[in-house]
């Protein structure tokens, strides 16, 4: 399913990275072994009343002078405008309206996207209700009062915030095609694989069910197959700031993979991995998605019959939470095995929707049992039960035992290789879920 996405906009200092802290506080997932993506708060995801959404701070560096603020901020509200659902505008009730708001404000109203106006920093109703009204005159709407310091009126807010959510949000998934999301840091070459892939016959898709961004998608056709290709709009831009790159990159990351399949996780021969490829490959690993880590420019390195085999300890090193990606070595420039991907794709897509049956399970667990004890604690050892597969995409198991507590990582870790040993599963991530029966 499609979770919506949530841009927040407004200046430095209205109180963004504490709103975006306040909601996403003990909500952010915890994956285990993924670098920099939870301290990273670009994105995160929230859950209110049932819904789930993916939140996005569009604000990046500090500016310091004026006129850098409003163009930071005419930025920040086009990617809102170019990849949200719904916009949060925050403003800040001790500072008042500025002109840069109304700006701002203007440009929202003008993109026709569900905009809700927040003051922040009303700390006290009482004292600060009326500073309020004032903000009525940004003309979008009422102003929704809250202190995202001492957490309050966020109910409200994300009441608000919900109701516009599409109606059909999550109708792709009735799209039979499987959806392909590129990406990667800035300038490895994920334009150059889209429009290799998508070559001469490439249809544009733009009309995407149950959702209201701005998607500009690519079908293509490839052995009589379809495939969709995602992309941001609005996304590929080209700033001459380091940071504000990689911030594009991560937004333009978290907007596609929410919508694919398979994510092609694109590095840069040249470079090889590093730790902002990581952060981006997280994304496509805390969600479960299909993955291929696709090492492009091949052509342009010097090769011996080591090199494939450096590159892939030194990327397995790096993408250590994610030992189940496989990787190809391809070329955007000549061309070099794109072709083969196709078939990557098939692969990585039966993996993820493949169906164990639970007989076939429980005697690898038994076995699994027999040959390796499972731990103990204080005289108390686990004992596993059963297991079942719940989901696909990505495959779901639920292991019911007689204490959760006694259910080590490694232990859990130990059956998933067990059962990657008998389905292979490549590809894709499975998830356990650990069940107590007494
Ligand atoms: P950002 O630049 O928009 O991400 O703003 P920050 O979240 O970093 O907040 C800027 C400053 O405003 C910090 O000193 C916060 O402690 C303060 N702040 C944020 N929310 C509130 C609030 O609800 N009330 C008050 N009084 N201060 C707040
Ligand atoms: P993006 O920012 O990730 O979309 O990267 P682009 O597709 O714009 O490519 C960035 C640069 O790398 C361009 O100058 C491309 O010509 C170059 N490039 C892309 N793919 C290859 C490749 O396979 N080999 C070589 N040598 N250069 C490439």
């Amino acid at each position: 399913m499609s979770k919506p996405v949530v841009a927040v906009v407004g200046r430095p200092n209205v109180g963004k990275s504490t709103l975006f802290n306040a909601l996403a506080g003990g909500m952010i997932s915890i994956v285990k072994d993924t670098p920099g993506v939870t301290r990273d708060r670009i994105y995160a995801d929230v859950s209110w009343l049932d819904r789930d959404f993916t939140m996005i701070d569009t604000g990046g560096i500090e500016p310091d002078s004026k006129d850098i603020i409003l163009s930071q901020m005419r930025e920040q509200a086009q990617i809102a405008i170019d990849t949200a659902d719904v916009i949060i505008f925050i403003t800040d009730v001790r500072q008042g309206l500025t002109d840069a708001d109304s700006k701002v404000a203007d440009m929202l109203r003008r993109s026709a996207k569900p905009v809700v106006l927040v003051v922040n920093k009303v700390d006290s109703f009482e004292k600060f209700m009326p500073d309020v009204y004032e903000f009525y005159n940004l003309g979008i709407g009422d102003p929704i009062p809250i202190s995202a310091a001492s957490r309050l009126g966020l109910g409200d807010m994300l009441d608000v915030v919900i109701s516009h959510f599409p109606e059909g949000a999550g109708t792709e998934e009735e799209d039979e095609r499987p959806r392909i999301a590129i990406v990667g840091k800035p300038n490895v070459g994920k334009s150059s694989i889209l429009n290799k892939l998508a070559g001469e016959n490439r249809a544009i898709v733009s009309d995407i069910a149950g959702t209201t961004r701005d998607a500009i998608d690519s079908v293509v056709k490839y052995d009589g197959r379809e495939y969709v290709l995602i992309d941001t709009a609005g996304l590929r831009r080209k700033s001459k700031i380091k940071e504000e790159l990689e911030r594009y990159s991560i937004i333009r990351a978290v907007t596609a993979v929410e919508r694919a399949d398979v994510v092609l996780m694109v590095i840069d021969a040249v470079e090889g991995a590093t730790e902002q490829d990581a952060k981006i490959a997280g994304i496509a690993h805390e969600r479960g998605k299909g993955v291929i880590i696709v090492v492009n420019k091949w052509d342009a390195i010097e090769k011996t019959d080591k090199t494939m085999r450096e590159y892939e300890n030194q990327i397995r090193q790096i993408l250590s939470f994610m030992p189940y990606a496989e990787i190809m070595y391809v070329s955007a420039l000549t061309g070099q095995r794109l072709n083969k991907l196709y078939d990557r794709i098939d692969m990585v897509i039966a993996n993820q929707t493949l169906r164990v049956a639970t007989g076939v399970l429980n005697e690898i667990l038994t076995e699994a049992v027999a040959m390796q004890q499972p731990p103990s604690d204080k005289g108390k050892r686990l004992k596993l039960y059963y297991m079942t597969q719940v989901a696909v995409k990505p495959p779901t198991f639920v292991i019911f035992v007689n204490d959760r507590e006694l259910m080590h990582f490694s232990y859990t870790r130990y059956l998933e290789n067990k059962i990657r040993e008998a389905f292979g599963f490549r590809g894709t991530a499975l998830r356990f879920y650990i069940r107590e029966r007494k």
